[in-house]
């Protein structure tokens, strides 16, 4: 056999999420969020299936202009915007959206008379303290903007720092008050929304939404699993057991001999470990599906391999399939036993499909 490691990407799962994007946000417009691969699941095959969507946003030129020939004809939105007049002058020739958050980005705008080649999202900061102007800022921006013939539709944007955290409401509503404050009586279209604020803030879709891992098919939220939000996983990570140790009561596992065995075990040799995006951190005991059945890692985890405890599941062996995360094992699972998140685990994953 190849190397049995495997990310499988479940495009059908993709088409689920996105419906439970629309039945949360039924008005809004959707802005497919494919930043970084898509969360690691690949541009064009997660285009491809949500490609009945408003928009795309992602961070890097060259992804959107492959997916503006790739012939997607939707809104593409760049969410850092462009570094220089070159990226800048790439956006009007590509006709990609781009956000603009700070007075650099405006400077470089062209003072040439061209009738509305460049949409713009422009983005406040409403406490995140990340990108955008001030409120105090906000009015000279927006002026620039519409004093300038380069510019054609202006949308007005913000992020939450908090949606994802259930107990905060009160943070989430005091930046929603100061983006209404900030874009009362302007007249133009806003977007605010991440996945959580789709799921847990109504009041917040507007106009445009901007889903990323619920489309993906995990949780926002800690304290809610993807199953409970009726997500589908998308990717599903998985590979085979390629060796078999019998342990005698005392004897050690892997590097550091982090794991010793208290009575006689069978351990299972899985290809897979850092090196593909499994997380180095996850400790003895993260979950793992053999045969369909739950156990659980032993040890460190090693570059290319991981240990497993086949404790009580004697149909396993060289050749069982194992699977890490995904379908029947949520990524969540994971991410909270190697104390991250699972956007870090999707992203990570290094395809060597
Ligand atoms: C990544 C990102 C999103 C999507 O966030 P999720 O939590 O994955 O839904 C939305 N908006 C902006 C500006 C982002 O950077």
């Amino acid at each position: 056999m190849t190397r049995p490691f495997q990310v499988l990407i479940n495009s059908s799962a993709l088409g689920h999420n996105l419906s439970i994007v629309r039945k949360h946000a039924p008005r809004a417009r959707i802005m497919a969020v494919i930043k970084a691969n898509a969360y690691g699941h690949g541009l064009l095959c997660v285009a491809e299936a949500l490609s009945s969507v408003d928009g795309f946003a992602m961070l890097e030129l060259d992804a959107a202009i492959r997916l503006r020939e790739a012939g997607y004809s939707q809104t593409i939105l760049l969410i850092e915007g462009f570094f220089s007049p070159k990226e800048l002058a790439l956006c009007e020739q590509y006709h990609l959206s781009t956000v603009i958050h700070h007075s650099e980005q405006l400077e470089m705008l062209p003072v040439y008379k061209r009738r509305g080649g460049l949409d713009v999202f422009l983005k406040l900061n409403t406490g995140m303290n990340r990108l955008g102007f001030t409120p105090e800022q906000f009015s000279f921006a927006l002026r620039t903007l519409q004093s300038n013939a380069t510019v054609g539709q202006i949308t007005l944007m913000s992020h939450f720092s908090c949606a994802d955290e259930i107990n905060d409401k009160a943070d989430v509503l005091e930046q929603l008050k100061i983006f209404n404050h900030t874009a009362a009586g302007k007249n133009l279209p806003r977007s605010l929304a991440n996945s959580a604020a789709i799921l847990h803030y109504p009041e917040t879709h507007v106009d445009w939404v901007r889903p990323g891992i619920m489309l993906y098919g995990a949780s926002p939220f800690t304290h809610k699993t993807s199953m409970e939000l009726d997500l589908l996983p998308v990717m599903t990570v998985s590979s085979k057991i390629i060796a078999i140790q019998n342990l005698k009561t005392g004897d050690r596992v892997g590097y550091g001999y982090a794991f010793q065995a208290n009575q006689p075990m069978r351990v299972g040799i899985i290809a897979g470990g850092y090196a593909d995006g499994y997380p180095r951190s996850a400790p003895t005991g993260t979950p793992v599906l053999v045969n369909g059945r739950r156990t659980r890692t032993l040890g460190r985890i090693s570059m290319d391999m991981l240990h497993i405890d086949l404790s009580g599941i004697e149909n396993a062996g060289v050749g069982s399939s194992v699977v890490l995360w995904g379908d029947g094992i949520p990524v969540e699972e994971i991410a909270q036993s190697a104390g991250t998140v699972n956007y870090e685990l999707l992203c990570a994953i290094q395809p060597r499909m």
